[in-house]
């Protein structure tokens, strides 16, 4: 597993190679708003690390995921989400086919927003 992959979109969108509406960047992790989202609020957080998926976690990378855990609601809360616990977001990371997985560039999706989403 390299740290960059050549082919991995979501590799080239950290490089800055596929523009995006960036949200956060710092050493480690990389935010951006999906393309097409589901919520009014919904940004794809990543380590820059090419991770493929949750089911290629060591314990290497527990910092790493710790710290994209905690910065979640802080974005969350700078891009719109209503506080917790009337407002809130949801936090999802798909893993695999079965698991919904379409990009293999390990990220978690964070929704929220006023409801009626799109979808979810
Ligand atoms: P997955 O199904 O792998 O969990 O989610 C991949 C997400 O990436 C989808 O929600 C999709 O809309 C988003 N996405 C795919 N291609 C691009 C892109 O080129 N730019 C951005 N910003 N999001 C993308
Ligand atoms: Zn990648």
């Amino acid at each position: 597993m390299n740290a960059h992959d050549p082919n991995c979109l979501f590799c080239k969108i950290i490089a800055g190679q596929i523009p995006s509406k960036k949200v956060y960047e710092d050493q480690d992790l990389f935010a951006f708003h999906d393309i097409h989202p589901w919520a009014p609020v919904h940004f794809l957080l990543v380590p820059k690390l090419h991770i493929p998926s949750m089911a290629q976690l060591t314990p290497e990378h527990e910092h790493l995921m710790g710290k994209l855990m905690v910065l979640a609601p802080k974005l969350a809360l700078e891009l719109g989400c209503n506080p917790y616990p009337e407002g809130g977001f949801r936090v999802v990371c798909n893993t695999g086919a079965e698991g919904g997985q379409e990009v293999h560039h390990l990220h978690v999706h964070v929704m929220g927003g006023p409801r009626p989403w799109l979808r979810g």
